[in-house]
């Protein structure tokens, strides 16, 4: 089955599991309001939901979903910020404890800008523009290690560009604030997917660590 029928299949499935095994949590428990004590950034690519891959219930998480799972820096100005209103409101509204970068091996965000900066074709003025705000990352990648090329130097940008959204959520006054009080954490994670790893950025040893 490939068509939309699967969705709608999909979605008794879940009325089934949710609504026939326990009707409160929805009806009574989450009716009421969101709690989430979690906002991950993820990449809108099809492999990596957050949702599955970290094994979450409805009402745990306050999902940002992007290309690239980019966190662009404060900017102010009459532009549409989607992601950035997203974490304001995790943040300032919900009082999440902890927001997580969540990146990805093979993603194609993060591959359209090292093609960009290579002087290869990338199409799409949208993607291009959102996706140029991780240059530094690709930078940061060669300054470490100037002999990288090609998948090394995909991967190496990938977590990179983990880095850079942790550096752009400082940006933020009301990250700040929020750390400063001790009420929020950052985290930045790199999963591979098609290896089931999951690596955890140490800020101590400025590693990325695997989950073991
Ligand atoms: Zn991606």
């Amino acid at each position: 089955m490939t068509g939309i029928e699967t969705l709608l299949n999909g979605f008794r499935k879940f009325h089934e599991m949710y609504f026939g095994k326990d009707p409160s949590l929805y009806r009574d428990q989450l009716r009421h309001g969101q709690s989430p004590r979690f906002a991950v950034v993820a990449c809108s690519d099809s492999r990596v939901d957050p949702g599955i891959v970290l094994q979450t219930e409805p009402g745990d998480v306050f999902a940002v979903r992007n290309v690239a799972a980019l966190v662009p820096p404060c900017e102010e100005g009459g532009h549409y910020h989607g992601t950035s209103a997203a974490l304001e409101f995790a943040v300032t509204g919900l009082g999440v404890d902890h927001i997580i970068i969540l990146g990805h091996a093979h993603c194609g965000g993060v591959a359209a800008m090292v093609r960009k900066q290579e002087g290869g074709e990338v199409g799409g003025r949208f993607i291009t523009a959102w996706t140029d705000l991780l240059r530094v990352a690709r930078e940061r990648a060669l300054q470490a290690d100037p002999g990288l090329s090609g998948d090394a130097l995909l991967r190496a940008s990938e977590r990179q560009s983990v880095r850079l959204s942790l550096d752009n959520l400082t940006t933020f006054a009301f990250v700040r604030e929020a750390m400063a009080a001790g009420n929020l954490s950052l985290h930045g994670w790199y999963l591979n997917i098609f290896e089931g790893d999951l690596e955890v950025w140490n800020p101590k040893t400025e590693t990325f660590e695997q989950l073991s």
